[in-house]
């Protein structure tokens, strides 16, 4: 089963992705985390990239399709996968639908952007896990340390309000219209994610079961 979660930052998808590589066995494939992956290890790859996310701007295509190309030719997406954050533009989507990939679901994931900027403005994540946090709605056991292992949590640079707002923006003119692509294709189903993560999920598990 191969799906998609789409969605402006700050609905839950990556929250989400996680949950639903896990019920369902599927690799959780985000390129956002694999950018900071190369950002962590300060490849030419994640040198490109660092000056798009800072800004809240998409890293090019040329390179985010190529690098996506790559991981999902690995075994382990044999049985399918979750793509949490790809594609973000209508060229990235073209790329996937000219592979050899069929794509089953698309999970169109909606919220306020009240909600939006309130979950994103108290987003932390994990340095060491990249697990994620936030301040109000998921605080950690112990202040400023992440339940898993005691990692550091801190405040991304893109989850600063400047670059939020950016980065909406961005998806708006660059990745709203593949709902109505993936519309067009029949594939698309609407989620309702301004509920908790268990009302969220009932949603995503009626339509994949
Ligand atoms: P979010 O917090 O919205 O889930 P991500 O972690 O998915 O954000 O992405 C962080 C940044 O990585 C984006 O703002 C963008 O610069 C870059 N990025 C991630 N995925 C893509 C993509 N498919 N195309 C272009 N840039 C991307």
């Amino acid at each position: 089963m191969n799906i998609i979660l789409l969605g402006p930052p700050g609905t839950g998808k990556g929250t989400m992705a996680k949950e639903i590589a896990q019920q369902y066995k599927l690799p959780h494939i985000s390129t956002g985390d694999m950018f900071r992956e190369h950002l962590k290890k300060e490849t030419a790859l994640g040198k490109q990239a660092k000056t798009f996310m800072d800004s809240g701007k998409l890293v090019p295509d040329e390179i985010t399709i190529s690098m996506l190309k790559d991981r999902i030719k690995q075994k382990d997406c044999k049985k399918g996968f979750v793509l949490d954050g790809f594609p973000r533009t209508i060229p990235q989507a073209d790329a996937l639908s000219k592979s050899t990939i069929t794509i089953d679901h698309v999970l169109n994931f909606t919220a306020p952007e009240k909600i939006i900027l309130q979950r994103i403005g108290g987003r932390l994540t994990c340095r060491t896990c990249g697990m994620m946090f936030h301040e109000f709605n998921i605080p950690p056991k112990v202040s400023g340390k992440c339940d898993k292992e005691g990692g550091e949590l801190y405040k991304r640079d893109d989850q600063k309000p400047e670059v939020v707002k950016q980065r909406l923006a961005t998806y708006k003119k660059e990745t709203a219209p593949l709902i109505e692509y993936y519309k067009k294709k029949s594939l698309l189903q609407d989620i309702d994610a301004s509920g908790s993560p268990e009302e969220i999920f009932e949603q995503i598990r009626s339509i994949l079961d």
